[in-house]
């Protein structure tokens, strides 16, 4: 079979014509051969595997090109990348691999096409085309990779257990294409994975995580996270997770497997949602349930505080991570903090409680009612669509409430130095007193967030405590 309609792309003429005045071969390999047979759409990156030197056909490929886009050499690796419009296009010479026990960088040889198939992750990931001449289009398969992809298999070349001890991240990666493209892993694999799980340690953080994103942007995380589970990963990676497993029972009573149900959340959050820091808020609102967990005789199980727990543990779960201590931790912080804070608005909802939620979540209580109605995974159909309902009614009344009183971002209408001024005070404790109380009366609705009403309630307070207005002295 030609695949000749894949390579329509002009990059590919200016390759295969590169690689023909060097005389050498070329290939197109890897995640653009497998996206295209998978039709997920045109790739960002493309990986070109050269028999014989990489670098050199980047440079030339980069000398046919107009503007002749700058080639980055990344002599340790043998490779090279150069940027063509948006693609980033990555040259390797084709390369025989040989691991040592304590890396998982190989010493490395240079080979033919099938060595360089034979070291590549998965049999979906090892298809090739050719960018030759004669053979333009025509597409090697040496493990039967067309097959798995028709099967939805993810498989190694080689023996999976040398496999997976060689390179370590394979695990991560076998675990998240799975979820990325709803694939099986085979059965031989998984034993491999779980049989080589501890020597995920030599992995980096950082390389962890990206992985942990991307099954986390994956339609339905919990496909990946339930495989990082069953491997025995997850407890290496998220310990925090794991700890949420289970169900214990009491004089007859239960609490809900607080593993699964945030594996439900994280699917119904990703329904709605792109944004991968509120998935990761959604992955992480429960994890101080683990250690706030108790038993009472009369009320049965708590976790009393285990937002403000779990919202400690983002910190250090961040941290050990190597993640960005930034204001994305802060935001999955504030997420995993707040919470329970809407839940009481299922019932009842108040403007004041509304307008506290505003005032409280600022900009962020769009993403937290989000949060809030993937919470949602009672299995009563009755309650299901009442609590639904009641969070469409938050949401109507936070669009009402901040039309009519601006609590977002809230500017307190009376500044300290007004105050400081009126009462002819230096800095002080009834400063911030005052303050407070107008605070207050608008969250509570008992003024409007107006400069006139706030100044009135300021010169009242200011004379309960005490204090005399400046021009009357
Ligand atoms: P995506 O780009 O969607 O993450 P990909 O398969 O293209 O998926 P890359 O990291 O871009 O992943 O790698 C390109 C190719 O390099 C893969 O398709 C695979 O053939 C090979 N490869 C990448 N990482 C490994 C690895 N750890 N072991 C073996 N082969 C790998
Ligand atoms: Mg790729």
């Amino acid at each position: 079979m030609n695949y000749k309609n894949a390579l329509q792309h002009h990059i590919f003429k200016i390759i295969s014509k590169s690689a023909k005045s060097l005389n050498i071969d070329a290939y197109v390999i890897g995640g653009f051969v497998r996206d295209y047979f998978l039709e997920r759409g045109e790739a960002k990156d493309i990986d070109i595997v050269a028999i014989g030197n990489g670098i050199d056909l980047a440079q030339e490929v980069s000398k046919q090109i107009p503007n002749h886009p700058k080639v980055q050499v990344f002599k340790t690796y043998g490779t090279a990348m150069l940027k063509y419009e948006d693609i980033e296009i990555e040259f390797v010479g084709a390369r025989k691999e040989s691991y040592s026990e304590d890396s998982r960088n190989p010493i490395v040889e240079n080979g033919s096409l099938e060595d360089d198939q034979n070291r590549r992750d998965f049999t979906i990931n090892a298809l090739a085309l050719s960018l030759n001449e004669n053979t333009f289009g025509e597409l090697l398969d040496p493990f039967n990779g067309i097959n798995d992809l028709d099967a939805k298999i993810i498989r190694t070349p080689l023996n999976p257990d040398i496999t997976y001890s060689d390179d370590p991240l394979r695990m991560l990666r076998a675990i998240r294409f799975a979820s990325q493209l709803d694939f099986k892993i085979e059965s031989n694999s998984l034993n491999a994975i779980t049989k080589n799980k501890d020597r995920i340690k030599i992995i980096t953080k950082e390389r962890i995580v990206t992985e942990i994103n991307k099954i986390l942007l994956s339609k339905k995380p919990s496909v990946g996270f339930i495989l990082l589970e069953k491997t025995g990963l997850l407890n290496y990676i998220l310990p925090e997770l794991t700890a949420l497993k289970g169900i214990d029972e009491i004089e007859g009573q239960r609490h809900k497997d607080n593993f699964y149900h945030t594996l439900e959340v994280v699917d119904n959050i990703s329904k709605h949602t792109e944004d991968l820091w509120l998935r990761w808020a959604a992955l992480l609102h429960d994890i101080g349930k683990a250690p706030t967990k108790k038993f009472h005789k009369k009320i049965g199980w708590t976790f009393h505080g285990h937002e403000f727990k779990g919202s400690k543990m983002v910190y250090h779960l961040f941290k050990r991570l190597k993640m960005p201590l930034n204001d994305k931790m802060k935001f999955v912080q504030k997420m995993v903090l707040m919470s329970s804070r809407p839940i009481v608005l299922a019932t009842e909802v108040t403007d004041s409680a509304v307008r506290r939620l505003v005032f409280d979540a600022g900009n962020h209580v769009e993403d937290l009612m989000t949060l809030c109605e993937a919470d949602i995974t009672t299995k009563n159909p009755k309650k299901f669509k009442r609590y639904h309902n009641n969070f469409k009614i938050v949401r109507d009344k936070i669009i009402e409430v901040e039309e009519r009183d601006h609590v977002r971002n809230f500017q307190p209408p009376v500044s300290g130095e007004e105050i400081m001024k009126t009462f002819n005070l230096k800095p002080s404790r009834e400063i911030g007193i005052i303050k407070e109380i107008i605070k207050e009366a608008i969250l509570e609705g008992e003024i409007p967030n107006e400069y006139e009403a706030a100044f009135q309630l300021m010169l009242k307070e200011g004379e309960k405590l005490g204090l005399i207005k400046h021009e009357e002295r």
